[in-house]
């Protein structure tokens, strides 16, 4: 017998990868990969046998055996794979985990390698070297305890034809032909274990680049659900975790945390005036901005709305007021008349810094209220509380 397909291109294996990768076994998608792939599995049992049969043939030519040995075991060969086919074909294989019912193939196709070793021992070899590749194929399919399970199965045929018979099992070597069909009987079965052994590595290796390809894209996934979609800045639950986590970080290390509440001006008259997508525009130029001009430390998050944070971790109160008037003039000193002539923007901030009862709230509630005066004083301007 044989195993997966007569060949195994990288689509096919990808295939195989696929539906390991794949939760949802009851998808009509996956039951038609799974029904196409045991197809080829079973094409190639049936090129398998027919190899097998063939080498008989050689056998029976030689008058080391009936006539009747290869027909027969290429007839008890079809019949297991035209049962698991149909087997296969009714969906029956896909209500379990091991839709390929391998420990059942297994045990079938070494049932009738035994049944030919008791028949006919003289050309024991051929029936024996065909349950290497049973095992060959097993390897790509089967659990530890399924591989006991066969390996004991096979152990009690073997130890029945071995020692409870005493039947003279042959490898025959008396004539040219009988040599030549001997040495037929290896070469077929290690060619057949070398071309499983190359689609299990295919498809290990398959499975190892679709595992990279995942995780970059869960660590994608992970940084989208952190982003603003518009801005690319934290979005405001990330940046209030990060918040949390900040206050808690300059508490333990004994550090000083200064945090910034930054709106932009006016902002209603600027989409009024320019349009929702200008307004979007400068939005995002703004992020782009703030993110050339922090420190890596830093850490810039949409708050909601035109508002946003900014965390600035180990930062006394003065040091975090120069930063931000800095942050001011460089945006109203931008070009904004690129987007639209005319157009001026500016940003007012409230500065805080964390005080030892501080909550998340409290420290927020300070940077807001000095945000509140920095618009009050008339815009333009950083206030500190
Ligand atoms: P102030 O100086 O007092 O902050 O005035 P303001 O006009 O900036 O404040 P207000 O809260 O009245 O208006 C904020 C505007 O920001 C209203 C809202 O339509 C606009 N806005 C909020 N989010 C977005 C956005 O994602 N894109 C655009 N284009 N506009 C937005
Ligand atoms: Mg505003
Ligand atoms: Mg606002």
């Amino acid at each position: 017998m044989s195993t997966a397909a007569t060949s195994f291109p990288d689509r096919n294996a990808a295939e195989v990868a696929d539906l390991a990768l794949t939760s949802d076994a009851t998808a009509p998608e996956v039951r038609a990969r799974r029904m196409r792939q045991r197809r080829q599995m079973y094409v190639g049992q049936v090129v398998s046998y027919s190899l097998g049969a063939s080498v008989l043939l050689l056998y029976a030519y030689d008058g080391a055996i009936s006539m009747a040995v290869p027909s027969l075991f290429w007839a008890g060969g079809l019949m297991i794979i035209g049962t698991f086919t149909v087997l296969s074909e009714s969906g029956f294989g896909d209500q379990f985990e091991d839709h390929y019912l391998t420990v059942f193939q297994i045990s079938a196709h070494m049932a009738l390698q035994l049944v030919f070793l008791l028949a006919v021992p003289t050309v024991g070899v051929a029936f024996i070297s065909v349950l290497f590749l049973i095992f060959a194929f097993g390897t790509l399919r089967m659990t530890s305890r399924q591989a006991m399970v066969t390996w004991c199965l096979a152990t009690a045929g073997l130890a029945f034809v071995f020692l409870v018979s005493d039947l003279p099992i042959g490898l025959p070597v008396a004539t040219r032909l009988e040599r030549t069909a001997s040495m037929l009987c290896f070469v077929l079965v290690i060619g057949q274990c070398a071309f499983l052994g190359l689609f299990g590595s295919t498809l290990r290796k398959i499975l190892y680049r679709r595992s990279i390809e995942l995780k970059a894209a869960y660590q994608r996934i992970e940084e989208l659900a952190e982003l603003d979609e518009l801005t690319g800045s934290y979005n405001r639950r990330c940046i209030m975790r990060l918040l949390d986590a900040e206050i808690e970080g300059s508490r333990e290390m004994a550090k000083a945390c200064a945090i910034a509440l930054i709106d932009l001006d006016w902002f209603k008259r600027i989409n009024d005036a320019h349009g929702h997508p200008v307004g979007d525009e400068v939005l995002r130029t703004f992020a782009i901005t703030v993110f050339a001009n922090i420190r890596p430390a830093d850490r810039f998050g949409r708050y909601g709305g035109e508002e946003f944070l900014l965390l600035l971790p180990d930062t006394q109160a003065d040091a975090a007021a120069r930063m931000l008037e800095r942050l001011r003039g460089i945006v109203a000193d931008l070009d904004w008349g690129a987007f639209s002539p005319g157009m001026r923007v500016t940003i007012s901030a409230g500065v805080a810094t964390l005080r030892d009862n501080d909550t998340a709230d409290t420290f927020l509630a300070r940077a807001d209220s000095a945000l509140y005066s920095a618009k009050a004083q008339g815009r333009n301007r950083i206030a500190t509380s």
